[in-house]
């Protein structure tokens, strides 16, 4: 098998040949059809996170070099490991990534994606940017029949991220959920938002190009926060503040904004990893009886029902474009630049 891989954190991918594993067990080989290239993808291969300010956090831990980045992976199955039994040679899946140990109270409780001790596809074990992936048990394998090949991937980190913020969120039939940022993955969270709640939600960005496609896209109203008046505005339209606000930005200005938009009694979800610190009078949080929390991807049984919304035509596809697999590290300097419109989708 062929892999695109880091053999030195920061520098371009390399080919990588190494022998095709042959699955063990209830082990599942993919021949990896398409695997989409994310921006956390981008702060791997660099070796650290910015958190803001000089600060970086360290993510070289936990792998061992050479390694093959993808977690969005689409494939055949041309293998299967004795203990096999639900799925078959040609059979086409998709794999949930988030894999735990398999055996902690997070797991235990289906929370795999939430373990301490991750193995997940493409960011601790072997992942997508290659010919072939082994798949270590056939419960992470989703069918994805009348999905688009290669978009299907895609959902497996953005879609299922957006997804995983909206559950946990609590909206009356009457009121609006507010979107703060407007990208490719807030973009997502504003189609699962209005499959999934009455009322078509309310965005919030400071790009006014992004606000138009949000509204173009469903959005029921759009605020700019770089308008002073924007959050008056948008506490005078929903009566108070809206019940939860979900931060796809996770900057000081975004959670601001996010923050200062719910009602009393209401939540704010933070996915956002751009960076920055917080602070708040603590009275407030039981004078507002005020929320905060973070949302991490989902659960493998959020991904089933995420793909069943998917399956039935309610989430506008997102652009995609292919690209072979040698253009994986070129994929990378694109979403390192900011020139990446959608997903590239590797194609091996
Ligand atoms: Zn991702
Ligand atoms: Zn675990």
């Amino acid at each position: 098998m062929k892999s695109q891989a880091i053999t030195e954190y920061g520098q371009p991918l390399t080919l990588v040949e190494s022998e095709t594993p042959k699955p063990q067990g209830s082990e599942i080989l993919l021949k990896v059809t398409h695997c989409g290239v994310c921006h956390s993808d981008v702060h791997i291969h660099d070796g650290h996170f910015d958190m803001g300010g000089d600060n970086k956090l360290d993510v070289r831990a936990g792998r061992k070099l050479p390694f093959t980045l993808g977690h969005e992976i689409e494939g055949e199955v041309v293998a299967i490991g004795p203990d096999v039994t639900d799925v078959k040679v040609g059979d086409l899946r998709v794999a949930y990534p988030w894999i735990g140990c398999g055996d902690c109270p997070t797991c235990n409780r289906g929370e795999e994606q939430l373990c301490n001790k991750p193995r997940n596809l493409g960011i601790q074990v072997a992942g997508g940017y290659a010919t072939h992936a082994l798949i270590p048990h056939q419960r992470y394998l989703l069918d994805y029949t009348g999905v688009k090949k290669g978009l299907a991937a895609t959902y497996m980190c953005s879609g299922l991220t957006a997804y995983g913020a909206m559950k946990k969120l609590d909206v009356s039939d009457e009121e609006r959920v507010l979107i703060v940022g407007l990208g490719g993955v807030g973009m997502m969270g504003l189609q699962f938002a209005k499959a999934m709640f009455k009322q078509a939600p309310l965005g919030a960005d400071v790009d006014a190009q992004k606000l138009q496609a949000a509204k173009g896209a469903g959005a029921h109203e759009v605020y700019n926060p770089k308008d002073a008046d924007a959050l008056k505005k948008l506490l005078a339209d929903t009566n108070g503040g809206v019940p939860a606000a979900v931060d796809f930005v996770g900057s000081e200005a975004s959670l601001k904004f996010a923050m200062g938009s719910v009602r009393k009694g209401g939540q704010v979800v933070i996915v956002g990893l751009f960076g920055g610190a917080f602070s708040m009078p603590i009275p407030l949080f039981p004078m507002r009886a005020i929320s905060i929390g973070g949302s991490y991807v989902g659960s493998l049984s959020e991904t089933h029902e995420m793909m069943e919304l998917v399956k039935a035509g309610k989430i506008d596809p997102i652009p995609v474009e292919e690209r072979p697999l040698d253009a994986a590290s070129k994929s990378l300097d694109d979403l390192r630049k900011g020139t990446v419109m959608g997903r590239v989708v590797l194609k091996p």
